[in-house]
């Protein structure tokens, strides 16, 4: 007897990080249980894909939902941001815990899960954020890891903000995580550049937001991620580099991977768009985030890295203040809220832009916005591909549709997009999450709460998976 299917999705192309062909997709409770040419048998429910492509589920390893910043918090909750992530066809985050000073990693992974557990749409699962480093919370890095955090995340800049950590810190929690399997992302910005250019741009009186970039020309990325690597290096320590943002950036990486180094990036979808002409608009101040979006010379060699492999993963770093509370830094561009959204444009801009332009294929596309990070992140099978035995997340992407990602559009809780008058071609239709249909056209049609919380493994015998 035939089993009977909760969901059968027929007529698609499917696209993977290695292929692309034509079947019909068979899911049992959640999960993908067969992939066949004319799949035969009864189904609670029958989508016809309408030969549109069907791809991974986007996994989204950069959010920063509900989070206290610069003395506000990021102004999407678990709720509006995993519906703007399900809207655009990404159906796992991964988001940051942020240990407090004086906190333990424990007290940071209880309240991030109590934010995130009764409002998320789709899974997630998180990374640890360190900025309080003494012996309690070293010894805690082994349970964080057997907990189902295998990744840490440390900055080497903000540190008014405190959340810079010293080299020494990072050197130590890098051999510590390296022992465990796990994986350190650094935001590599140097702090001493920083406030040299900040510092010296006040005192000459330049205080409006178009003076953000000059405080972090490509040389303070680039200088961090070759520090960052050579600690990662001493440590023997796998380096994941989160947003890379420059040519500096992005050739410090190559480099390194040339030399065997186990050295992934990320970027964001704001790189690879805009460059910093848009710091001289009217509305400059949406777009102060770091690093900030850098010159064209920068913008192409994100490109070149996503195009040759050397960028691994698109991240969003959705963390975004709505108009009032960017206004903070009105008369002061040191004290505006960094941080942008965009979650839910990742795999509609890398399509329109890479995809439809010839600058990547598909299955790049695959990669870096689902396959690398979920095998870099633990997450795989589970996640990360469209195989038997997988969960059955998907996203029914419609290579002609075109959308202009106006605030109408967006679902953000933001008063404003800064896509305003871009219009992407090629985007998502409906978005499937472990079997059930979370999202179609824009509307999200879900339980909030339904998602889970994701144990991510660290990698067996320290050994990485080959990307
Ligand atoms: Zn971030």
């Amino acid at each position: 007897m035939e089993a009977v299917l909760d969901l059968l999705i027929k007529n698609g192309t499917i696209v993977t990080e290695s292929q692309v062909f034509q079947a019909d997709i068979g899911i049992e409770s959640g999960v993908i249980t067969q992939i066949a040419k004319g799949i035969k048998g009864t189904a609670s429910q029958v989508l016809d894909a309408g030969h549109k492509l069907i791809l991974p589920g986007g996994i989204d390893a950069h959010t920063h939902f509900e989070m206290p910043f610069m003395g506000t918090y990021t102004a999407d909750d678990f709720e509006s941001g995993t519906i703007a992530a399900a809207c655009g066809g990404i159906t796992t985050i991964v988001d940051f815990a942020v240990q407090q000073k004086g906190e333990l990693l424990f007290e940071a992974l209880k309240n991030w899960r109590q934010k995130a557990d009764p409002k998320v749409f789709i899974d997630y699962g998180l990374h640890m954020i360190i900025r309080d480093l003494n012996q309690k919370t070293f010894d805690e890095i082994k349970k964080v890891i057997e907990y189902g955090i295998p990744s840490f995340k440390l900055f080497m800049t903000y540190r008014k903000e405190g959340l810079l950590l010293d080299d020494g810190s990072i050197l130590q929690i890098m051999q510590e995580v390296a022992k465990y399997g796990g994986l350190v992302g650094l935001h590599c910005e140097n702090n001493d550049l920083i406030e040299y250019f900040s510092e010296a741009l006040l005192r000459e009186g330049k205080r409006e937001a178009r003076y953000h970039p000059d405080t972090r020309p490509g040389i303070v990325e680039g200088e961090a991620v070759r520090r960052a690597l050579i600690l990662a290096e001493y440590a023997g320590a796998n380096m994941y580099a989160v947003h890379i943002s420059s040519k500096l950036g992005m050739e410090a990486i190559r480099d390194a991977r040339r030399r065997g180094v186990a050295a992934f990036a990320e970027t964001c979808p704001h790189y690879l768009v805009f460059t910093d002409e848009v710091y001289s608009r009217p509305n400059g101040i949406n777009f102060v985030m770091s690093p900030p979006i850098k010159r064209e010379i920068d913008r192409t060699a994100i490109w070149g890295g996503l195009a040759s492999g050397d960028v691994k993963t698109m991240g969003s770093d959705h963390a975004c203040f709505t108009s009032e509370q960017k206004l903070m830094g009105g008369d002061d561009f040191t004290q505006i809220p960094n941080g942008v959204a965009g979650t839910e444009v990742i795999i509609p801009i890398l399509y329109s832009e890479g995809v439809r332009k010839g600058v990547i294929g598909i299955n790049r596309l695959v990669q870096v916005t689902s396959y690398n990070t979920a095998r870099l992140f633990g997450l795989w099978p589970q996640k990360g591909t469209i195989a038997v035995g997988s969960d059955a997340d998907l996203v029914i992407f419609d290579p002609e549709k075109k959308m202009r990602l106006t605030v109408d559009n967006l679902h953000s809780k933001i008063d404003y997009s800064i896509y305003e008058n871009y219009t992407c071609h090629g985007y998502p239709a409906i978005t499937v999450s472990r079997g059930e249909i979370v999202q179609k056209n824009g509307h999200v049609q879900a339980k909030k709460g339904r998602g889970r919380f994701l144990k991510a493994k660290p990698y067996p015998d320290r050994k990485l998976p080959a990307l």
